[in-house]
């Protein structure tokens, strides 16, 4: 409707439709149209402007509601784009700019008026400007507060057809003054699916947080893990009113308890994060003992932001980052600390179990560096983020079920035992591997002897070959 072909013989479900259809043209194509009839049979719609042949003749379906096109000038002649043009009104500009306005709630009245007079070269009043504002937000308030009174038929809904999937509303301990009804604060969810799934994952999770823009505000906290075939998969996420200790720590404990983080196994799994406002002290109050690792992008855009800035520096991080041993981190390192000593006594504060390979734990069988996962997962979210609450969980909802859905029929296809992108990751090294030869070195020799009490020789040597296997 936004951008309609009146056609002869289009039909219209009302009055109403045809209206905003030929605002719509007009607007489109710079046309002032005004109305010479309007009854209960016919309406006639022409180019005001003198001389000019354009017109549609509308007349009612018999025995029925719908209006329909009946006759059409579909020409425009010697009439010129319309700028001052009298159609513009503003619950019509209010509706046609209802998603910007929401996107951009910072806009202020003059920002607006110009946006829409440079973008579709129409006049508009400074107060004309103001009304369309004040109606688009009172639109958007309205469907908020309708979306969060729908909050417990929504759980209701998923109670009844997914009643294993785990979900958790919170409500303020602060009531709403005028009304005194309570307020909603926060909502986890976690569907059974992804439960399931987790225990096929890697245990590796990204975590991550981003902000809502539906005007009601509010975060988005989302958990990402990564599959056997190295590909995201969606695990459980919450809305909260923003990013603190609380909130996170709230989420925390349920997700702990949903994807089996038991406090014996906490040492089993890894989170990636960002290390968000309020995030650590979180995970030092629910699960202490899990491995954190810090996004490297982030850790390079702290140290740009601390002062040292540079490709060479970048390239620097990113060598110790990629190190897969302690020798050549240790190489690296230096190689950073001879172009700035200060940088690299930035660096020493954080520890590289934390961002360097060479320190990872092997058994999360993961070697990721940075915080992707979450960050393809919420950038695909990003229409979700401006929508109302439910409409919001909605989308999230049909993204991950059709996710989930695509990589079962994709997964269903495969021939090999071992994933495809493993296959295509091991052929790779295969090659790399090929040139190197085999040698024993005497500290290896000495590992083994300890973690094996030091056994004869011959069976020290397939101990080797065991341990070389395992790493
Ligand atoms: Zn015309």
């Amino acid at each position: 409707m936004n951008d309609p072909e009146l056609t002869l013989g289009m039909t219209f479900a009302s009055k109403k439709q045809f209206r905003e259809a030929v605002q719509n043209y007009g607007f489109k194509n710079g046309k002032d149209i005004r109305t010479i009839r309007n009854d209960a049979l016919r309406v006639i719609v022409e180019c005001s402007q003198d001389g000019c042949p354009w017109r549609i003749g509308l007349r009612k379906v018999f025995h029925s509601d719908a209006w329909r096109i009946l006759n059409m000038v579909d020409v425009h002649e010697g009439c010129s784009w319309v700028w001052e043009n009298s159609m513009v009104k503003a619950d019509v500009v209010a509706k046609r700019w209802a998603k910007q306005l929401n996107n951009n709630p910072e806009w202020m009245m003059t920002k607006f008026r110009d946006t829409v007079t440079s973008e579709k070269g129409f006049y508009l009043s400074d107060q004309q400007a103001y009304k369309a504002m004040w109606k688009a937000k009172k639109q958007r308030i309205g469907d908020t507060e309708e979306n969060f009174k729908k909050i417990w038929s929504y759980c209701a809904e998923m109670d009844r057809t997914n009643p294993r999937t785990r979900y958790k509303v919170k409500l303020s301990d602060l009531q709403d003054g005028e009304t005194g009804q309570e307020r909603f604060l926060r909502m986890y969810i976690c569907w059974d699916a992804s439960k399931q799934g987790f225990g096929h994952c890697r245990p590796l999770i990204g975590v991550d947080g981003c902000h809502l823009r539906s005007g009601s505000g509010g975060m988005l906290l989302t958990t990402v893990g990564v599959d056997v075939n190295d590909s995201l998969f969606p695990l459980a996420y919450a809305i909260v009113e923003g990013e603190k200790r609380e909130s996170w720590s709230w989420f925390l404990k349920f997700l702990a308890e949903d994807l089996g983080i038991t406090k014996d196994r906490e040492h089993d799994y890894t989170f990636i994060s960002d290390k968000q406002k309020g995030l650590i002290p979180a995970f030092e109050e629910i699960i202490p003992g899990v491995e954190h690792r810090f996004c490297v992008r982030h850790l390079h855009s702290n140290m740009k932001v601390a002062g040292f800035q540079g490709k060479a520096m970048k390239d620097a991080l990113w060598e110790c980052a990629r190190a897969t041993t302690r020798n050549s981190y240790t190489s690296a390192l230096h190689k950073l600390r001879a172009l700035d000593e200060e940088a690299y006594q930035w660096l020493g504060d954080k520890s590289p179990i934390e961002w360097s390979r060479s320190h990872f734990s092997t058994h999360t069988h993961c070697d990721m560096l940075v915080n992707n996962i979450c960050e393809s997962f919420n950038a695909a979210l990003l229409g979700a983020r401006d929508q109302p609450i439910i409409d919001c969980l909605e989308t999230i909802r049909k993204m991950l079920m059709s996710k989930f859905f695509e990589q079962r029929q994709k997964a269903a296809g495969w021939k090999s035992m071992i994933c495809p992108s493993i296959v295509g990751k091991l052929k790779k090294i295969e090659k790399q591997a090929s040139g190197c030869l085999a040698t024993q070195c005497d500290f290896f020799k000495f590992e083994v002897q300890q973690l094996y009490g030091g056994q004869h020789q011959v069976d020290l040597e397939r101990k080797l070959v065991h341990v070389g296997i395992g790493i």
